[in-house]
């Protein structure tokens, strides 16, 4: 994973590229920097090559490769492969961990179909700052990946009270409480608010737990779910994936037959 790597190929061996710009059939539009210079020199890709493209907008698009210029690849823009369609409203709101585990949060909770990463500082986080955009890397890379539509929002890093205090109340916290006195996750997922729920959002903690009192204030919030993930302390990062992936098995998309990611 590089800081500055954005293409990927997906599953068929086609190269995925998430674009910035609007797509419509016939569109010309140069690549930036980073994806012009690993399609020209890691993929050695040629003119005439097919890529497709998508950005979180307008579904995913076939596209010509023109022209390999000194100062961007050229594309044209084809058909259209798939309509963009509605994704899980699912945000993981998490505290900051290490270099390593939080690229691969952020690669697999894309995977897993987040639409918007939060970092939150808690009272034990032991990490002080955030790579936002290393994290938009990964999540960008991954997209690609995994066939995905949209590339989930990484949003800039806030503190758990601010983010309390702003809290979309519509939207249900489930909060992954380590001190074990939550409900099971499966039996909260099985209830009416979470099943109901449009959206939703996930915390994780860090490293170092949740203080008492900040586990005090979040439960007696009328939008927040504790629930305990088993009799293990887990890691952040796999407390957040075994949730996302829970939830996306019990409310989510894993539910609806197979669509055109999985071909
Ligand atoms: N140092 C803490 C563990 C923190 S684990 C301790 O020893 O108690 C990091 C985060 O993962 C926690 O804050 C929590 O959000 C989540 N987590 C880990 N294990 C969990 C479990 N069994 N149930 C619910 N959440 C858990």
């Amino acid at each position: 994973m590089g800081d500055t790597k954005s293409v990927s190929h997906n599953a068929e061996g086609l190269t995925r590229l998430f674009v910035a710009a609007d797509l419509a059939a016939g569109v010309a539009l140069v690549l930036p920097d980073a994806a012009s210079h690993y399609l020209t020199h890691v993929l050695r890709a040629a003119s005439g090559d097919g890529v497709r493209i998508f950005n979180g907008r307008d579904g995913e698009w076939d596209a010509r490769i023109e022209k390999l210029a000194k100062f961007g690849v050229h594309l044209t823009v084809g058909e259209r492969l798939r309509a963009q369609a509605a994704e899980p409203d699912l945000w993981l709101v998490f505290a900051p961990i290490k270099r390593a585990p939080i690229d691969y949060l952020a690669q697999k909770a894309t995977e897993l179909g987040v639409s918007r990463l939060q970092p939150v500082f808690t009272r034990y986080t032991a990490v002080s700052r955030v790579n936002v955009d290393r994290l938009r890397a990964n999540a960008i890379e991954a997209a690609e990946q995994t066939g995905r539509l949209t590339v989930p929002e990484v949003a800039e890093p806030v503190t758990l009270d601010a983010m309390m205090a702003a809290w979309p109340r519509t939207r249900p916290l489930v909060v992954l409480d380590e001190t074990g006195q939550g409900a099971p996750l499966a039996e909260a997922l099985a209830g009416s608010t979470l099943r109901a729920a449009s959206a939703v959002a996930i915390l994780v903690g860090p490293e170092g737990g949740f203080a008492p009192a900040e586990l005090d204030a979040l439960r007696v919030l009328p939008f927040v779910t504790p629930v305990r993930l088993g009799p293990r302390i887990l890691r952040a990062d796999t407390a957040a994936l075994s949730a996302l992936a829970c939830w996306q098995a019990w409310v989510g998309d894993w539910r609806d037959p197979p669509h055109g990611a999985c071909r």
